[in-house]
């Protein structure tokens, strides 16, 4: 049987400043431009954060989300995948509030936003401080938070992505389209974390990759992705490519120091080669859209 084509998801920026990696876009047409050039290469998903253009801090300005959809679809079919949390804001009413601003107009709906399935404490470990970062940030999602992001997405037309973070986001997720709030085929996103991430998620590495794909149903039709954060996501990529998943990359994740700062669009071409030795092939926008049951999107 055909290995299915595989997805490649460009993270373009997070919230990474340009101290990390010299390629991290800030303004929206930096950040369309990076997305143009990613999807070029094999790209067919774009997720990115808002970011002041100047000083590169996040930012929740619709104008500034919205711009950066105008100017993709002038020039590609990629599929859309803005954040929601420009700064950890405190409700689901305003981490929302950009995304509903921009269904009202079709030129500028995106085609899918995430939803992290977990609550957390969102502190980073410092091994050589033996110390943490902080010890009071708390990553809330509650359930009514979660389904409010689901039902709210479903309203204006805007797919949610399950964020898999854990195990227990695996079976959040089930029940999540048991109540109808997901839809099949459920696109999810299965994010491993580097070292310092201590508090939450699974280490970056296949094994750290299966713990979690053991827990899918079986008979699931999920059609899911793996990104890593803050650390080397290839051995995680490789295996997700070897499995049938899917994969996502970004200069932000990883400043990919190892292999002298490459731009995405590099690192794109990286997986689209390591993929097709691999033996598989990879995904349009247009085939992605259809394997993802992405029907809308107007560009
Ligand atoms: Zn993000």
């Amino acid at each position: 049987m055909a290995k299915q084509k595989l997805i490649i998801e460009v993270r373009v920026n997070e919230g990474a400043m340009r101290q990390n990696s010299p390629h991290v876009p800030y303004s929206p047409e930096e950040i369309a431009g990076q997305a143009v050039d990613c999807w070029r290469q094999g790209a067919s998903v774009v997720h990115y954060h808002a970011r002041d253009p100047e000083t590169g801090a996040p930012s929740s300005d619709v104008e500034l989300y919205a711009d950066v959809v105008r100017r993709i679809r002038r020039e590609s079919d990629l599929i859309t995948f803005p954040t929601l949390g420009a700064s950890m804001l405190p409700t689901a009413q305003e981490r929302l509030a950009h995304i509903v601003e921009m269904a009202k107009d079709p030129a500028t709906r995106p085609d899918c936003i995430p939803v992290d399935m977990l609550t957390t404490n969102l502190d980073w470990y410092d091994s050589e401080r033996k110390a943490f970062n902080s010890v009071d940030r708390v990553y809330l999602n509650t359930t009514q938070m979660l389904t409010y992001l689901c039902e709210t997405t479903a309203a204006i037309g805007v797919r949610p992505v399950s964020m898999i973070w854990d195990v227990s986001g695996v079976r959040l997720s089930e029940a999540f389209l048991e109540m109808g709030l997901y839809k099949d085929p459920l696109f999810c996103e299965v994010t491993l974390f580097g070292d310092r991430f201590v508090s939450f998620g699974h280490p970056a590495t296949i094994r750290g990759l299966h713990a979690l794909l053991d827990f899918f149903p079986k008979q699931a039709d999920w059609q899911w992705l793996t990104s890593v954060i803050g650390g080397n996501p290839f051995p995680a990529l490789a295996g997700a490519i070897e499995a049938g998943g899917h994969v996502a990359i970004g200069v932000a994740d990883h400043p990919f120091k190892e292999l002298g700062y490459p731009t995405n669009a590099e690192l794109v071409a990286r997986v689209v080669e390591l993929a097709r030795s691999m033996g598989r092939e990879v995904a349009t926008a247009a085939e992605a859209r259809e394997m993802l049951g992405l029907t809308g999107g107007e560009g």
